[in-house]
């Protein structure tokens, strides 16, 4: 499952940031999901929930951003949201388009106790 390696990095990630502030719990995590990063945001959330376990961050709730797969024309300087990577541009069928967002999946915020 995709989503277990991810929340493993996440959790790498967590336990470094808690350290750094020298955290005793993580109480909630937010993560930005794009809605073409191929992550199914309900998977993650069960991960999360059974990869937590004995970790600082065992009560911590997970909330997911999803964020639309947006690209931005090259050409005519149009923006637009797409379900798909093979778009071409609405205004002028340009396919020079331009990634803006919904391909990643990033650390928003977390918040922690000291
Ligand atoms: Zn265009």
């Amino acid at each position: 499952m995709h989503e277990l390696s991810i929340i493993a990095n996440l959790f790498e990630i967590l336990e470094e940031k808690a350290a750094e502030k020298e955290a005793k719990r993580v109480l909630s995590v937010k993560l930005q999901v794009g809605l073409l990063s191929g992550v199914v945001p309900d998977l993650l959330k069960t991960a999360f929930d059974i990869y937590k376990k004995e970790t600082i961050a065992a009560e911590a709730e997970l909330e997911i951003v999803e964020v639309p797969f947006k690209v931005k024309c090259n050409v005519c300087g149009a923006e637009m949201v797409k379900d798909d990577l093979f778009v071409v541009c609405d205004a002028c069928k340009s396919t020079d388009l331009k990634t803006l967002q919904g391909t990643d999946l990033f650390l928003l915020k977390m918040d922690v106790e000291v």
